[in-house]
């Protein structure tokens, strides 16, 4: 999602991104000014993560397979943490690069590009493995429309992205609904003609049945068999989450009026996107693959907050046909995070924090977290939202930023825990690791090291 960000920083013609030039603080320091134990902080600091959502980049030239929604020219607004002038990347540059200076002049800048243009050359395709290894990280997942070289399994696990499957039919009435959407779903429909490419098909199936027997099942089915672990909705950018319950005869119907061409009424093809996403979260559940969906409150001028709830997720959630599908709330809610608390009592349903590891300060984030743990620390994921940002901002540095202020937060929200005797120190180092590392594995079944 932050592929917005990129988009409007970029856009905004800042193309080389001014940092801040305050100096960073160090850990040490970081740690005296949020009250965190020292010992809780330390040991944190030694656990090697799982980051449940990155848009970590490959070594190809150009990576053109990164973003399903790369959303260049969106307008939004930013909070000051993931503004460019933010310190926080300078304190990157010099936890990554050993980038020894205090400001970003050019003469300066010019240094930290030769360096960073030295370090890409000497690891090659180890690049992002050695990134991972800068950050404490062991294994990430990637939401990418495909992998490509350096993202290897075991270190780098793939999400794919699933919601052009949802929009079939014409979105021309649903593009004009707001002017994200606009350049949005030409993005959808532009990524279900690679998935029908893919299968060797030049057109919509006219059935519903054969869409799903022939589109739907097999692509799913070929993104499992190429090593994905979970599939990822955006939806929140494209519609709101209500995603009814709706009997297939209806979907047939609508499917079957409108698959050769013309416009839905919103009605009718917001039925059949409801069958749609059910039956993918379905299928999903069966192939062993989870589902993420998009829950926060941006990114752009136009998107619906209201929309992206987790309380909308609700009557998904409880299907009964769906119990063997797990869901992750990526971006655990955002301001809807006690939405986010709730949803947590259903047994598929799972969090991560990414993204507010970006956009919230570590004492905000140390508050939703210290909520969500106290009732359910095994549904709470660590997450980056890691993304490139700029020419001179690879993903390895929103990977560090969020990693530094995961961990700030975890250690505050833990402290607090132990302090008013909720739990003991035992207890919060062991729900650290769930938090960091083996909360994800369980759910994706990996084999750590
Ligand atoms: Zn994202």
């Amino acid at each position: 999602m932050n592929r917005h960000i990129r988009a409007v920083l970029l856009a905004g013609g800042l193309g080389v991104l001014a940092c801040g030039s305050t100096a960073p603080r160090d850990t040490a320091t970081t740690t005296a000014m949020s009250g965190a134990d020292p010992e809780i902080t330390g040991y944190i600091a030694r656990i090697r993560a799982v980051d449940n959502h990155s848009h970590a980049n490959s070594v190809a030239p150009g990576d053109s397979d990164a973003d399903a929604l790369a959303l260049d020219g969106i307008p939004l607004e930013l909070p000051v943490p993931l503004r460019p002038d933010n310190p926080d990347c300078l304190a990157a540059y010099q936890a990554l690069y050993r980038y020894p200076h205090a400001d970003l002049g050019d003469a300066h800048m010019d240094e930290l590009r030769g360096t960073m243009r030295a370090i890409a050359a000497t690891q090659a395709d180890s690049f992002p493995t050695w990134v991972l290894d800068q950050v404490g990280t062991e294994v990430l997942l990637a939401n990418r429309i495909a992998m490509g070289p350096g993202l290897a399994s075991p270190r780098f696990r793939w999400v794919s992205y699933v919601d052009a499957l949802m929009v079939p039919l014409s979105n021309t009435a649903e593009a004009a609904t707001s002017p994200d959407r606009e350049k949005l779903f030409p993005l959808e429909d532009r990524l279900l003609r690679r998935y029908l490419t893919d299968l060797q098909l030049t057109g919509l199936p006219r059935t519903l049945d054969d869409y799903l027997a022939k589109v739907v099942t097999p692509t799913l089915e070929a993104q499992r068999a190429g090593g994905c672990v979970a599939v990822k909705f955006e939806a929140a950018y494209l519609r709101a989450l209500d995603f009814d319950d709706v009997a297939v005869q209806t979907a047939r119907r609508i499917y079957a009026r409108y698959a050769g061409g013309g416009e839905p009424s919103h009605a009718d093809y917001k039925a059949l996107q409801d069958f749609l996403f059910r039956y993918i979260a379905r299928e999903a559940g069966r192939l062993g693959m989870a589902v993420h969906v998009h829950s926060f409150e941006g990114f752009g001028n136009t998107y619906r907050a209201a929309g992206a709830d987790p309380l909308l997720l609700e009557p998904v959630f409880t299907d009964p046909t769906l119990q063997a599908t797990r869901f992750v709330l990526v971006h655990g809610g955002g301001v809807f995070s006690g939405h986010t608390a709730a949803m947590l009592w259903k047994p598929n349903v799972y969090a991560d924090i990414s993204m507010m590891t970006l956009a919230y300060p570590p004492a905000t984030l140390a508050a939703v977290l210290r909520g969500w743990l106290t009732q359910f620390p095994e549904k709470v994921l660590y997450g980056s939202d890691a993304v490139a940002l700029g020419p001179d901002m690879g993903w390895e540095l929103t990977a560090w930023i969020a990693g530094r202020n995961g961990r700030a937060a975890l250690a505050q929200a833990l402290t607090g825990m132990m302090q008013g005797g909720e739990v003991s120190r035992a207890r919060a180092e062991e729900i650290a690791t769930m938090v960091m590392r083996t909360n994800a594995a369980g759910l994706y079944q990996l084999d750590l090291k």
